[in-house]
Order: structure tokens, then sequence, then C-alpha cells
């Protein structure tokens, strides 16, 4: 659950939108665009993930991106594969 805040406060909401929907935050190695990924309750590559930039050049709809992302996985845990 240590995981950093999100400088801008859209992208926070979107991150803690994810979350709530079982995602979770996994530091990014090597670029400086990037805050960190998302990814979705399906541990292994066929799971969704999606790249979290430090700082988008819109914000907002960045925000938007996550938390479509996060409405279109099916990996809801429990569902057929
Ligand atoms: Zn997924």
């Amino acid at each position: 659950m240590s995981r950093p805040k999100h400088p801008n406060k859209d992208i926070e909401i979107a991150v803690k939108y994810a979350e709530v929907n079982g995602w979770r935050y996994k530091k990014s190695g090597k670029s400086a665009h990037a805050w960190g990924r998302l990814l979705c309750v399906l541990e292994n590559r066929e799971g969704c993930s999606m790249a979290v930039w430090s700082t988008p050049r819109n914000p907002v709809k960045h925000a938007q991106q996550i938390k479509r992302k996060v409405d279109q996985c099916i990996h809801d845990g429990g569902l057929d594969e």
C-alpha cells in the first residue's frame, strides 16, 4: 500500500479509482517521465497495464484514460477466462 501520491489531483483521483477496482501500483524503472504503472488484478502478462505519466500535457484527459482502462478491464477476478 505504499505508493507515492501523484502530484496531479485529477490523476491521483483516477489512480485511487483504479486501486478501488483492484489495480496495483508498480514503480517504473527507467523513464523519468513515467510516474509508474498500474496493473490490473490479473498478475501476469495477460493482465492489463497502464503507464501513468508524471506530467502529461493534458492531466484531465490522462485521468480519463486511466479510468477508461480500468472500466475496460475484463479481469474482474472470479470471471471465466
Ligand atoms: Zn485486466
